[in-house]
């Protein structure tokens, strides 16, 4: 008996390929939702359970203050309620208050700009 090669779909093929790098690119940018599908939705700190009806309540805090560390293991990400993630950036705005005038203002842990970006990066294209 001869193998029964079958030739792949090229098409669908290129397709698949396509979906797939869309999708990747996607991953890349919501890191809200790896987080979210890795992690259950609790607060970290106040245990605060989280369903699909106040999930916007739930925010991903990066660990190290750097929104462009999202190792895919989520070992950056933290889930915290939208009080406890102020509470822990008001914590580090006081910790790198000092320090920020000896580095000359350069503040480059959490602009308020990261989460702008991120809010349109969610919005639609405008035409
Ligand atoms: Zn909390
Ligand atoms: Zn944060």
């Amino acid at each position: 008996m001869s193998s029964n090669s079958r030739q792949p779909d090229n098409a669908r093929l290129d397709r698949v390929v396509a979906d797939a790098r869309r999708r990747s690119e996607q991953r890349e940018k919501t890191y809200r939702e790896q987080a979210l599908a890795i992690y259950p939705w609790i607060c970290g700190r106040c245990a605060r359970q989280f369903t699909r009806a106040n999930l916007r309540e739930l925010t991903v805090h990066h660990r190290d203050h750097n929104h462009d560390n999202n190792p895919s293991d989520g070992s950056n990400w933290e889930l915290l309620c939208l009080y406890c993630h102020d509470n822990e950036h008001q914590r580090q705005l006081e910790a790198t208050a000092g320090e920020s005038t000896r580095t000359g203002g350069r503040v480059s842990t959490h602009s308020p700009f990261a989460n702008l970006r991120e809010l349109l990066a969610k919005q639609p294209p405008s035409k």
